[in-house]
């Protein structure tokens, strides 16, 4: 997988879009962007793809224990929900009257930004 070329033609996924799941153990599965490594390509997911990591005694947890993180998604194995038709969809350009461009559901050509 090259990692480091693919997501730069994926038009950019934003923090708070709805995304599916589309490969790997949580397919199918919908959570919202949490944050977005576009460094890396990846995004992190809310509740999904959770990781159970040993955390060490510290001052907040004096026992240690496990805790469970989640844990970064490639962006090729999400794709974007649409909040208007609700269909899974990729992200398309439109570039408005005053120049200035929106991201548009490529399934039924409404703004994807509010
Ligand atoms: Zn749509």
């Amino acid at each position: 997988m090259g990692v480091g070329k693919v997501y730069a033609k994926h038009p950019a996924v934003k923090k708070n879009d709805k995304v599916m799941v589309i490969s790997g153990k949580e397919k199918g599965k919908i959570g919202a962007i949490r944050t977005v490594d576009s460094e890396k390509g990846r995004v992190i997911v809310e509740k999904l793809n959770l990781v159970k990591r040993h955390s060490r005694p510290n001052a907040r947890v004096a026992q240690g224990g496990i805790i469970e993180k989640e844990a970064p998604i490639h962006i090729s194995n999400v794709m974007i929900i649409c909040g208007k038709c609700a269909e899974r969809t990729r992200i398309g350009k439109r570039v408005l009257e005053d120049g200035s461009k929106v991201r548009v559901c490529k399934k039924c050509g409404e703004p994807m930004d509010r």
